[in-house]
């Protein structure tokens, strides 16, 4: 009986703290946590920022008179700084240096009407609870297949998290300024179609112009029930409400879920969005994590896809120059069910999605509301993981791959590294015989090389292909021919 009191005082302390949001919320760090779990604060209803379980430590969002409920959960509690959760005086309705939702529109029609052939007009998809246009931008290119596939790229689905539309607009001014000049530009826009939703939430974005700015969620106070808003990235139809762990049935958390899978007018947005352009690969933008991170399903529980060598290599290739963490959401951070990634990768709905998260390496939620420098840094740090998710994606489409046998006496390709190669390729072969055959093609079937290996012996051996100096990026197949066998891999050139 005395239990359950006490969870009924927890549950009215919780209701609270949020209930209570106002200009005098901080930002707290709470390292070496004592007593208590990221899942027992978020149950107790605390507003989590960030968690880093590498650097042992979790940030949390808190009105100033409820910090001392804190005191005896961590080691050490250091106060963040005010601009990490708040848009200074001077940077209120304007967002700073971030893009504010008539920067965001301005940015993109400005696009669109400088790169005609390239980038699309905004097209609306659909409205927001109060009513806004939920807009999506193409880029592309008229030359190539066409049928190209699509690859998705959004943001802002929480609405405090500036840092997401930045690297959005980022990437599309890069692919369309690049067009012209960087062959791999060239190669994305020629070969699929980049489609970009740079804010889920306006509802949100809106209202954090002004007021506290903490708006996470979408501003549904009413449908069906009383409440601070739904969590839309926890109202997807993809194991919703599989656990309460990092997804909440409590009208006022942070992570509620609300009533029902797709209950919310911007999921069923992304929802129809997403089924009707089918992408082969999506990337959801969120912020922030110190470091960054890239994270990939399942998000719902800690357990491997089917995909995992997949997620994991590329992930590891994506991270190579930034250093962003990756694994999965219960590596991280904790579990969280009904998330996009997690229903765009696996549904019956549309194809599967090789889909990934990014928690953009800002500072807090506006740290660099004064910084040009700082949003620049991250823009770039995540411009290279877009290219290289985009071509990846591009190289798992469109081409025919040789299964390798196994066994003795029977042709394989193994091994080839670096991948994606800048100027030299190594690969190894298992060979039934003393000659080899080796044959390099462009993903339009186009051949680029052709070589023989004599005098071999039988059995593994070490092969490198210099890649000549005007091969363009992109995918390549290499192919290797071995008494009457013929075997073959993929790798990409990236440089
Ligand atoms: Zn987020």
């Amino acid at each position: 009986m005395k239990k359950h009191y006490i969870q009924f005082l927890f549950l009215i302390l919780s209701v609270l703290v949020v209930s209570n949001a106002g200009a005098s919320e901080v930002m707290v760090r709470l390292f070496g946590l004592r007593d208590c779990s990221i899942e027992s604060l978020m149950a107790d209803g605390y507003d989590i920022a960030s968690v880093d379980h590498n650097r042992n430590y979790v940030d949390i969002v808190i009105d100033e008179s409820y910090l001392s409920t804190l005191e005896s959960k961590a080691a050490t509690i250091r106060v963040l700084p005010e601009s990490w959760v708040r848009l200074l005086p001077e940077n209120t309705d304007d967002a700073g240096f971030y893009l504010d939702p008539e920067e965001t529109w301005a940015f993109w029609t400005d696009l669109a009407a400088t790169y005609p052939g390239l980038v699309q007009s905004p097209v609306t998809q659909g409205q927001s609870f109060q009513g806004r246009d939920i807009y999506s931008i193409c880029i592309t290119s008229s030359s190539g297949p066409s049928d190209k596939p699509a690859i998705f790229f959004n943001s802002l689905i929480h609405a405090r998290e500036p840092a997401t539309n930045s690297v959005l607009a980022d990437f599309g001014l890069w692919l369309a300024t690049e067009y012209d000049n960087d062959t791999m530009a060239a190669y994305i826009l020629d070969n699929s179609k980049i489609y970009i939703i740079p804010i889920v939430n306006p509802d949100g974005y809106v209202d954090n112009m002004t007021g506290d700015n903490m708006q996470r969620k979408n501003m549904n106070y009413t449908t069906p029930v009383s409440s601070s808003g739904i969590d839309l990235n926890r109202n997807f139809g993809y194991q919703w409400e599989y656990d309460d762990l990092g997804s909440s049935p409590e009208p006022y958390d942070e992570t509620y879920r609300g009533s029902a899978a797709f209950s919310e007018p911007e999921t069923q947005v992304i929802q129809s969005f997403t089924n009707t352009i089918n992408p082969i690969g999506s990337m959801h933008y969120h912020s922030y994590a110190e470091g960054g991170m890239v994270i990939y399903s399942w998000n719902y529980v800690n357990q491997p896809t089917p995909h995992q060598s997949t997620f994991q290599s590329w992930a590891s290739a994506m991270t190579a120059q930034n250093g962003y963490q990756y694994g999965r959401c219960g590596e991280l951070m904790y579990p969280s069910n009904g998330d996009a990634c997690d229903w765009s990768y696996e549904n019956s709905e549309h194809q599967t999605c090789l889909s990934f998260g990014v928690e953009v390496d800002d500072d807090g939620f506006w740290g660099s509301q004064n910084d040009t420098l700082a949003i620049a840094e991250f823009c770039a740090e995540c411009r290279f993981m877009n290219k290289l998710l985009c071509m990846n994606l591009l190289g798992s489409v469109g081409i025919e791959v040789t299964t390798e046998a196994e066994g003795t006496g029977i042709l394989s390709v193994t091994g080839i590294s670096p991948n994606p190669v800048m100027n030299s390729l190594n690969f190894s072969a298992s060979v039934p015989s003393g000659a080899l055959f080796v044959t390099i093609f462009d993903l339009s079937g186009r051949q680029i090389d052709q070589f023989d290996v004599e005098n071999l012996e039988s059995g593994d051996c070490q092969l490198n292909w210099e890649i000549p100096a005007g091969a363009p990026n992109g995918v390549y197949m290499l192919i290797i021919e071995s008494s009457n066998q013929t075997v073959g891999s993929r790798f990409t050139v990236l440089r």
